[in-house]
């Protein structure tokens, strides 16, 4: 059976990712993961979020304090060609 997808999906904005790991902590389906190689908090593209593994929570942008982690409808993710073969159903 297809997987459902979620209505929304998060968007993280690397470039303004500071590396607190607030988010990283907090998602119930632990599918965002700080990048290998990047533990600075100077260096940006911190996170990352395994898109296909998103449940649309929201508790991510709940809790980044610089409101880096945007809220996408899914429909819009899947029109992104950038995101399309992320959010396609496997
Ligand atoms: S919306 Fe929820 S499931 Fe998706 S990355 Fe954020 S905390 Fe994780
Ligand atoms: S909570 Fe925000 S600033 Fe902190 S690691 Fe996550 S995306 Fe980056």
């Amino acid at each position: 059976m297809a997987k459902k997808l979620p209505k929304q999906l998060a968007l993280l904005d690397e470039d303004m990712c500071t590396g607190c790991e607030a988010c990283v902590s907090i998602c119930p389906v632990d599918c965002i993961d700080t990048l290998e190689g990047h533990h600075h908090a100077l260096v940006m593209q911190f996170c990352s979020i395994d898109l296909p593994r998103c449940i649309g929570c929201t508790l991510c942008a709940q809790v980044c304090p610089w409101d880096c982690i945007t809220m996408v409808p899914t429909n819009e993710m899947v029109r992104q060609t950038k995101y399309a073969d992320q959010v396609a159903v496997k």
